[in-house]
């Protein structure tokens, strides 16, 4: 099967490599779409990245036992390779599982965990059918297209009587806000990027501020004073979790969803004082995927602007050179298209 593999700074191959086995719950999907995430730093930076990606959806193609799923069946695979049997992979809350599967050891093999690939394995628990009607680009959104921000929503109970605060409108954050207009709220959001501040307006976000022009002064003018209810900070820096923190108001909640950077808290001002909630969100509760879908299956149109580019599996280097300059929403990998 063809994988994507980096090999310098800014350079990459398409190599080939053994197709892996199904064993066990273990079952093998053939990759229709891979969504791309924040592979384009590992590219950038030449680290060779393995396994490379971890959003995919597609068919199932080879079982060893009877489980879960079908030959045949449509899929959306979910990310990591938790145990399944601690208390959070039993709660649905596998994200956080501590104990991840020796891949290498399962599978005999390295190859058969990228998504930057062909074919990929994963626990037949952790595949989720794709409704009929619902293309793969569409239900792959699960992943981290919609995913992350879902499972914020979803902690934070999002509704129509709350103003969101978004920071960082890159792929995840786009998501955020068809979330969070899905549920009825209102959206600010905090972007540099013109390209993806237009983008953003263009899918509910009602304002859209620059993080270099009095962002926070702004907010608090647009809540009369007060701050918003809930902030969802998906840029991944430290600066933006603290201004979420600041810019939300008292009794209020902030979910930390942008995965890199420290930040710091005036434990008295920002977080005593505020009777501040902040929650780390990861990714989404699995119990809840029936509403994961029902919100893919509603937001079509928004997922169709929200996805702004696809590629085949060969030019992927296009594709993270697209991401690099941020022209661009989420982006799409298709390992079988020439
Ligand atoms: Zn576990
Ligand atoms: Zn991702």
């Amino acid at each position: 099967m063809k994988v994507v593999q980096i090999t310098g700074e800014r350079e990459c191959e398409i190599v080939e490599r053994p197709e892996p086995k199904a064993v066990g719950e273990f079952v093998v999907v053939q990759i229709h779409v891979a969504p791309m995430c924040t592979e384009y730093k590992a590219y950038k930076a030449g680290k060779m990245h393995h396994p490379l990606g971890h959003e995919a959806a597609g068919e199932v193609v080879e079982v060893a036992q009877r489980g879960k799923v079908q030959v045949g069946q449509r899929v959306v695979v979910m990310p990591q390779y938790p145990c399944g049997t601690c208390p959070l992979c039993l709660s649905g809350n596998y994200i956080h599982c501590q104990n991840n599967r020796d891949m290498k050891g399962t599978l005999g093999s390295e190859w058969g965990t990228d998504t930057y690939a062909q074919f990929v394995v994963k626990q037949d628990w952790l595949l989720l059918p794709i409704p009929d009607g619902m293309s793969y680009e569409h239900a792959s959104m699960a992943c981290c297209g919609l995913g992350p921000t879902f499972g914020a929503s979803e902690l934070m109970k999002v509704c129509a009587f709350d103003t969101v605060l978004i920071t960082g409108l890159g792929p995840v954050g786009l998501g955020g806000v068809i979330n969070a207009r899905y549920r009825g709220a209102r959206v600010i959001g905090v972007e540099g990027n013109p390209y993806r501040a237009r983008l953003a307006k263009e899918l509910g976000a009602e304002e859209v501020l620059d993080p270099n022009e009095d962002a926070l002064n702004r907010v608090l003018e647009l809540t009369e004073g007060k701050g918003v209810d809930k902030a969802i900070e998906c840029s991944g820096t430290g600066e933006a979790a603290t201004f979420c923190i600041k810019a939300t108001r008292r009794k209020g909640q902030v979910s930390i969803v942008g995965g890199s950077g420290d930040f710091t808290v005036n434990g008295v001002g920002d977080f005593i004082s505020k009777g501040l909630s902040v929650h780390g969100a990861w990714h989404w509760n699995l119990a809840a995927a029936p509403r994961m879908m029902k919100i893919i299956q509603d937001s079509g149109e928004r997922i169709d602007k929200m996805v702004t580019h696809s590629f085949p599996l060969g030019k992927v280097r296009d594709a993270w050179e697209l991401q690099l300059t941020g022209r661009c929403g989420k982006v799409l990998l298709r390992p079988w298209e020439r």
